[in-house]
C-alpha cells in the first residue's frame, strides 16, 4: 500500500448520528452509518422520513439487522435463527434500500456476533447469501484489517474514543463508534481532533465499502 487507507463506521441509528453527520459532511469525511432498519421510524428519531434521509445524505448506509437483536432476547433471537437464518437479514436490507433509495452493500453484526450460539447458523452465510459484499465485526485485529482473510468476517482497528498515538503507525486503520456513547463520554470533540490528526499525517478517509474493497485486494 502506497498510501494510508482510513474508514469510520458508525452503529445503530440513534439521534446523536445527527451531529456526528452534519460535521463529518463541513470536514467532506466519507463515513459509514450501520442503521437497523426498524429505527427508522418517527418515534426514534423525532423525524420525518424525509428528514432522516437527509441526515444521511451523502454517507454510506450499511445494515445492522432489524432489531438488534440481542442474544439473550430468546424470541428475537429464535427469529433471527430462524430456519434459513436470512429472514431478519433479507428484510433489513431491503427495508433500508428502499427507504434510502440506494443499495446497501455492507453488513454490521448487532453485537459483532456472528454465531449466536453453538448449534445455530452462521449469519456470515446469510449475510453472504443476501447478496452483501462485505460485513463487520466488533473484533480487533490490526493485521487483517490490513490484509482481511474472510470477507464476512471484517476486523476493526479500534472503537473511538482512541488516541492517535495508537493507530498512528498502522497502515489501513477501520474505526467504529456509537456516536451516543461519544456524545455521553464528551468525547465528541477528541474525535474530531483525531480525525483531523490522520489527515495531515497522510490518512484518506473512505467509506467502509471502498476501504473493504482496497483491503480486500491483499487478502492472500
Ligand atoms: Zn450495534
Amino acid at each position: 500500500m502506497t498510501h494510508k487507507l482510513a474508514t469510520l463506521s458508525f452503529d445503530d441509528g440513534t439521534w446523536t448520528d445527527i451531529r456526528f453527520a452534519k460535521s463529518l459532511r463541513e470536514m467532506k469525511i466519507p463515513a459509514t452509518f450501520y442503521l437497523p432498519s426498524e429505527y427508522l421510524d418517527m418515534f426514534h428519531y423525532q423525524m420525518r422520513p424525509s428528514e432522516i434521509r437527509k441526515v444521511y445524505a451523502g454517507f454510506e448506509v450499511g445494515s445492522h439487522s432489524r432489531w438488534h437483536s440481542h442474544p439473550d432476547d430468546f424470541r428475537k433471537t429464535l427469529e433471527v435463527a430462524s430456519k434459513d437464518g436470512e429472514w431478519d437479514i433479507r428484510y433489513a436490507r431491503e427495508y433500508l434500500q428502499e427507504f434510502f433509495g440506494r443499495e446497501v452493500r455492507c453488513h454490521s453484526y448487532p453485537f459483532g456476533v456472528v454465531r449466536w450460539r453453538p448449534n445455530f447458523p452462521s449469519l456470515a452465510e446469510a449475510v453472504e447469501t443476501q447478496g452483501f459484499d462485505f460485513a463487520r465485526m466488533m473484533m480487533r485485529s490490526r493485521q487483517e484489517v490490513e490484509r482481511p482473510i474472510d470477507r464476512y468476517r471484517m476486523k476493526i482497528t479500534a472503537e473511538l474514543p482512541v488516541d492517535f498515538d495508537d493507530i498512528g503507525e498502522h497502515e489501513a486503520v477501520h474505526l467504529v463508534g456509537h456516536s451516543f456513547r461519544l456524545v455521553k463520554q464528551n468525547e465528541e470533540a477528541s474525535v474530531f481532533e483525531l480525525i483531523k490528526d490522520m489527515k495531515r499525517n497522510g490518512f484518506e478517509f473512505m467509506t467502509n465499502h471502498d476501504f473493504f474493497t482496497e483491503t480486500w485486494a491483499n487478502h492472500e
